[in-house]
């Protein structure tokens, strides 16, 4: 440090001088506390950083406080700083329930209790116990995802932007014979772009398939698919808008009609569901979100869907349809590529296990708050108010709407009860509410902080109230 000139290092000797050496700092108790919380590595880079930062201050003339307890402090904090967590726990009190940026679905238990035996030691991932040889890892969420949708073979990857990708890759991508890939037809009606960045028309460029639109933006008809097909077709593909809906002047081919054709010129029909719900959702006043058995009893040869969203599961893109065309996909090397972990497959079969065994909606985050009584959320909000009245808020219990979210049901809402804060600035307390541990994301309307009770689980709730709390002081 002394070798280290600065122009008006004279004129400041004493102060200077008075800045401790690293090694005189990690010997004394608030040194030796820090190694053993953060290792010797860390705790040296930051008292460098400290010591660095105290000697600019020094040069620019500020006065600084260069007390042993002072600097110990401040590489406490830079140190709490580094090691922060960027992905942390918060408490969804949106309303939004498969709300992408925070997450999509929280897992069930028994999914949680799957992904932790799986990540604490060894498991069968690719053995098979009664041969004692190499077994396939796929094999562990295919069976039950046959068994749901009656499908005849089932795939697991990453995504379902990556089985999209996979399927136009392996059925329409290019090859020898065809090096400029072959004929995808899809409506101009479908040439859809979910959020994130999944465009239909980009991933099929980038399968090396030949986008074929047919039909225009609001209206595609059966015909309009006949005349597109010839010698260099290689697949029809249907993807579901998730995200917005079409009103008024609009038609396009049922599934079962574009399966008929897809089987007179012997075509692959794909199916990008989306979302794909496995459980009928007009039992809780919602459109109906078409579902993964009827896409497959409509003749679809391959249908494909998310993990994370309304099934309530882990993020993955599950595959279910006829052999042969899933073998071709599983042979392919970029399954290799995108394939699903241990973790991703442990948490979906026991989430899948839930519908096999009717438990969906009493064990599925997702479908608990879909279906939870509107009565049983009020009284949720209530009791909130009450305590919360307490400590001098101003609460009311107003109606409102709660979204499914996740590009999922666009303009679905399903009726909540809401608390509603009057403050002074719901902005400020908005801004407060995310600096809790855990952070709060609530919803801002007409300058009041809305709580939705419908995405507030039941074990953040008392987190919840303490950070709500803390507004009325
Ligand atoms: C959400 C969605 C996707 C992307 O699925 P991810 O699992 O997020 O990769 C693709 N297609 C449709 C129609 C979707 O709704």
């Amino acid at each position: 440090m002394s070798k280290i000139k600065s122009p008006i290092s004279n004129q400041r000797p004493d102060t200077r001088r008075s800045l401790p050496g690293i090694d005189r700092l990690l010997s004394q108790p608030s040194g030796a506390s820090l190694i053993e919380i953060y290792g010797r590595a860390l705790v040296v880079e930051a008292l460098r950083s400290t010591l660095d930062a105290a000697r600019e201050c020094i040069a620019r003339g500020e006065d600084i406080d260069l007390t042993d307890n002072a600097l110990f402090e401040q590489t406490q904090t830079m140190l709490d700083a580094w090691l922060a967590p960027t992905l942390q726990r918060v408490i969804n009190a949106t309303g939004v329930i498969i709300h992408t940026n925070l997450g999509r679905s929280p897992l069930s238990e028994a999914a949680i209790e799957a992904v932790d035996e799986a990540a604490r030691g060894y498991s069968t991932l690719e053995f098979d116990l009664a041969t004692g040889k190499r077994g396939s890892r796929t094999l562990h969420a295919e069976a039950i995802l046959c068994r749901l949708t009656g499908a005849e073979a089932a795939l697991v990857v990453n995504n379902n932007a990556a089985a999209v990708l996979l399927a136009l890759t392996a059925l329409a991508g290019p090859t020898r014979d065809a090096p400029q890939g072959r004929g995808a037809i899809i409506s101009r009606g479908q040439l859809v772009e979910i959020g994130g960045g999944f465009r239909v028309p980009d991933v099929m460029a980038q399968s090396g398939a030949q986008l074929v639109e047919v039909g225009t933006t609001n209206r595609t008809h059966l015909c309009d698919y006949e005349a597109a097909i010839d010698v260099g077709t290689a697949l029809i593909l249907r993807a579901h808008r998730s995200n917005f809906t079409q009103i008024g002047f609009t038609t396009e081919p049922t599934i079962a009609e574009l399966a008929e054709i897809a089987r007179r010129h012997n075509l692959p029909l794909l199916d990008d569901l989306g979302s794909g719900a496995l459980l009928d959702t007009a039992q809780f006043g919602l459109t109906p979100e078409p579902t993964v058995q009827d896409s497959l009893q409509a003749g679809v040869d391959l249908a494909m869907f998310s993990g994370d969203k309304l099934l309530g599961g882990p993020q993955a893109g599950i595959m279910v349809g006829r052999s042969a065309v899933i073998d071709k996909l599983r042979r392919h090397p970029l399954a290799r590529a995108i394939r699903a972990d241990k973790l991703c497959l442990a948490a979906l079969a026991a989430t899948l296990t839930h519908y096999l065994k009717g438990e969906a909606l009493t064990c599925i985050p997702v479908w608990q708050m879909i279906s939870a009584p509107l009565d049983a959320i009020g009284a949720r909000a209530e009791h909130w108010a009450d305590v919360l009245t307490q400590v001098g808020l101003d609460c009311r219990i107003i109606d409102g709407q709660s979204t499914i979210g996740g590009g999922s049901m666009p303009g679905e809402m399903l009726p909540t009860a809401l608390l509603a804060l009057r403050v002074a600035s719901a902005d400020a307390a908005s801004i407060r509410l995310r600096a809790c541990r855990p952070p709060v994301i609530a919803r801002i309307e007409a300058n009041r902080l809305i709580i939705d009770p419908r995405t507030v689980l039941e074990r953040d709730e008392a987190d919840l109230l303490a950070s709500l709390r803390g507004l009325g002081q």
